[in-house]
């Protein structure tokens, strides 16, 4: 965002999201709450904030403990479960510090296969992810898992989830996706008067904070937004080339592709990732007779390459494409990440054919050697969408 705006979060934090997050589960635990860690979109978050826990992402985006990780694991694994394993190998990750217990799900083999190497750890439960999401028994699978999560949660924290509180706590998710989403259309102006390191900022918190705590930041950044765009206020260049960004989470040393996009003159409008706007895409069903079955229904239907088909994923980018009207799609997957990797050719056809858009694969991992590299391709391609 250009010099002198007033930032969408007026701390200490601005454009350092895990900071942030961070410093705000610190002081939950101080608070006396405790923490459950997370790796995945898949976890049922209100399970966990029914019993007054407060979920910590524990998927890590740092190059700096791969090297570590490579003592164990494989050099041709995604970098995303070598950096998270690393910080637990050399004991520095301190949101798993925080942690009192873990949550996995198999989704992929590299995920599930490090579980196993951390389960002396911390208290651990996985649940078994059905990936056929629309089948009949996925539904009643998944139900059956998440009632196993809260049987895991009440045994270990020695307390007891109420349905009410789950039902309460799907309301509060609903609530603060819709203002999310709020947000997220202001990024859908032309020109966009919000940057993508401010929805990075606040989906990345938005995980870990309460709805109660969200209210607050959220409704202060809607005025702001509208300050913005009667000023005449935006970010980039008016003609700037929109860009969505789709694939596997990105954060960290990863956001060296988004700032790439931004150097090479593009306003990135959606981050359609488990790191971006994805967990925050619908709704979960409300007052239902059964409230673990409504959130059966409505992680299944989370589009992660994981999952097959998933054909959940194009109808989203259909939704995206239509909403935020980019000009390009890229898809960024990590090295060794296969489900996204193949998927990538499916999301290419359609976005070519269906909307003939320039489309680009991007490859890579959390060092920094390929920048040059990725910026020649992205230059290339935002050069053949640029506005005189
Ligand atoms: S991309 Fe898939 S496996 Fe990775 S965090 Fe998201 S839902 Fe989980
Ligand atoms: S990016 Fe791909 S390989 Fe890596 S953890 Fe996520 S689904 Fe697994």
């Amino acid at each position: 965002m250009k010099s002198g705006v007033e930032p969408l979060v007026n701390d200490r934090f601005a454009g350092e999201a895990t900071k942030r997050t961070l410093s705000y589960l610190q002081a939950q635990r101080e608070k006396g709450k405790n923490i459950v860690g997370i790796y995945c979109g898949y976890a049922p978050l209100e399970v966990i904030r029914a019993m007054g826990a407060a979920p910590a992402v524990l998927c890590a985006f740092a190059n700096k403990t791969i090297e570590a990780a490579e003592m164990v694991l494989p050099a041709n694994l995604c970098p995303l479960i070598k950096s998270s394993y690393g910080f637990l190998k050399t004991d520095t990750c301190p949101f798993f510090a925080i942690s009192e217990a873990v949550i996995g799900e198999t989704t992929c083999d590299g995920k599930k296969k490090m579980f196993e190497l951390i389960a002396d750890l911390k208290p651990l439960h996985v649940m078994d992810l059905p990936q056929l999401p629309d089948q009949q028994e996925a539904l009643e699978n998944w139900t059956v898992m998440i009632k196993k999560l809260k049987g895991f949660l009440e045994k270990t924290f020695d307390t007891k989830i109420d349905d009410a509180d789950v039902e309460k706590e799907i309301q509060a998710t609903n609530e603060k996706n819709r203002l999310m989403n709020k947000i997220f259309e202001f990024a859908a102006l032309t020109p966009s008067p919000v940057s993508w390191l401010e929805f990075y900022d606040l989906t990345y918190l938005g995980q870990a904070a309460t709805t109660e705590d969200m209210l607050g930041i959220l409704n202060d950044c809607v005025p702001k937004l509208e300050k913005r765009v009667s000023e005449g206020i935006y970010h980039g260049e008016v003609n700037s080339p929109r860009v969505l960004v789709t694939g596997c989470p990105v954060g960290g040393d990863a956001t060296k592709v988004f700032k790439i996009i931004e150097e090479a003159g593009g306003v990135i409008v959606v981050l359609d990732s488990c790191t971006g706007m994805k967990p925050y895409a619908s709704l979960i069903a409300e007052n239902t007779l059964d409230p673990y079955r409504a959130l059966s229904r409505r992680y299944l239907d989370l589009p992660c390459s994981c999952m097959t088909p998933n054909s959940r994923r194009l109808s989203e980018l259909d939704r995206m494409i239509v909403t935020f009207k980019p000009d390009v799609v890229i898809d960024v997957v990590l090295h060794a990440c296969h489900s996204y990797n193949i998927e990538s050719h499916k999301i290419k056809e359609h976005v070519t054919s269906k909307y003939r858009m320039p489309f680009l694969k991007i490859e890579t991992d959390y060092s920094q050697s390929d920048i040059g590299q990725i910026r020649t391709r992205v230059e290339a391609l935002l050069e053949m969408v640029h506005k005189k």
